[in-house]
């Protein structure tokens, strides 16, 4: 196929596609899936050989948020049976850590709901980092708290902070339908933030909330454009009591074919599979670890994950090996690229993030819109034909771990 060798020539010297190749990679047939995962993997191969990245999670505070990101369990509003607490101290926050660290983790992301932190919580999460910093002092933290104000990501990266994260979800065309509380500038601008105080940026996407194949090209190549290092694609865990618990739009195919997209418009940029793994491409998992080099271990904020035990058997099955705590992640020139763009925030140039005013960070909303749609969030129809059954059966509340007496998943 002339599509795939392109795609695939153009993966393997770093190149990015066009728009209209990403688009066909969207619209490639159950037929041709195999093609597309064996061209996506040469050019994961060519820049990550066989590691997988483990990353696992802290949910530091949980639910009462006040924003209404509408696919968030931890909204405004939300009716999700989900574990509610607020921040956890510093040595509980440690000991989930540790079995994390313990199970193969090699980064943490301490994650806590709201719209973003206070001085205060960044006086909380230093005391965190401090203390999972020594109990070891190799791991790796990305820290994701929402939207930040000037000098948090200053401090959070005096302080040891090695990433934030902040998703910019969707594209900036359709980011007013899934929240109003927060702008698709706003994430943008806290992307940028973090990128300027030499934190590592981690942002990615949600496939899944009823967006066209264009949402998905547009927030992929934002994300590109803004120099994310690390490129989350979350598939939508369309919880009972949010506004998107009916929106299964999503088959395993289909969460290849976006994988893939993903892949081949950052050839060279750590893709994680994110939340929604187990939920959306169910046995089809093996295959996507031919395309993205990281996944999270165990659980996830308020869902269960399968066993951290059978993502490590099915790293190993599958013909992969754990990315050791010593080897880098990123390949040295694209490393080098993520240090001088962030040193290029540091000295007041937006580099070439600037013109990327697409995608926002973390875990806060990504508004941006101004004229953000009056009426309650409503999915635009799938597309592709990916009409998934409801299957709120695969959705499971997460009770152990962090916030629960119970040990983590790790
Ligand atoms: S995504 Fe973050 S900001 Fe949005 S509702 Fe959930 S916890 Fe709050």
């Amino acid at each position: 196929m002339d599509l795939l060798d392109t795609l695939t020539a153009k993966g393997l010297r770093g190149e990015v596609p066009t728009r209209e190749e990403a688009l066909a990679v969207l619209a490639t047939t159950d037929d041709e899936l195999l093609d597309v995962v064996a061209a996506a993997g040469k050019v994961r191969r060519r820049w990550f050989g066989r590691r997988v990245k483990l990353n696992y999670l802290v949910n530091l505070k949980s639910g009462l948020c006040p924003e209404d990101c509408s696919y968030c369990s931890q909204r405004l509003g939300s009716k999700a049976e989900i574990l509610k607490y607020t921040w956890l101290k510093p040595d509980q926050a440690a000991d989930a850590a540790r079995a994390g660290v313990a199970g193969g983790a090699k980064r943490v992301c301490l994650v806590a709901s709201g719209r973003g932190p206070t001085d205060r919580d960044i006086d909380r999460v230093t005391d965190t980092m401090a203390a999972i910093k020594e109990a070891d002092p190799a791991v790796e933290i990305c820290v994701c708290l929402g939207l930040l104000s000037d000098n948090q990501a200053e401090r959070l990266k005096a302080a040891g902070a090695d990433a934030y994260n902040h998703n910019l979800n969707t594209s900036e065309n359709t980011y007013g339908t899934i929240t109003k509380t927060h702008t698709y500038a706003d994430r943008v601008d806290t992307v940028r933030k973090a990128h300027g105080a030499g934190l590592s940026a981690c942002s990615g996407l949600i496939a899944g909330m009823g967006e066209s194949d264009e949402d998905l090209v547009d927030v992929v190549f934002a994300l590109r454009e803004l120099g994310s290092d690390s490129v989350p694609v979350n598939f939508l865990i369309p919880f009972e009591g949010t506004p998107l618990a009916k929106e299964w739009n999503l088959t395993p195919q289909r969460c290849l074919r976006i994988l893939a997209m993903v892949r081949f418009v950052n050839p060279d940029t750590e893709v994680r599979i994110a939340g929604g793994r187990e939920v959306h491409l169910r046995s089809m998992q093996p295959l996507g670890l031919h395309i993205a080099n990281s996944i999270f271990l165990g659980d996830y904020l308020t869902s269960e994950g399968q066993a951290g035990q059978a993502d490590l058997d099915m790293i190993k099955d599958a013909g992969f090996e754990v990315e050791g705590a010593g080897e880098a992640t990123l390949p040295r020139h694209r490393a080098d690229v993520a240090e001088a763009a962030r040193a290029a925030h540091a000295g007041g140039s937006c580099g070439t993030a600037a013109s990327a005013c697409g995608s926002g960070g973390g875990c806060g909303p990504c508004g941006g819109h101004a004229h953000a749609p009056e009426a309650a969030p409503e999915a635009v129809p799938a597309q592709n034909g990916a009409e998934d059954e409801l299957r709120g059966d695969l959705v499971k509340v997460r009770r152990r771990g962090a916030g629960t007496e119970l040990a983590p998943n790790a």
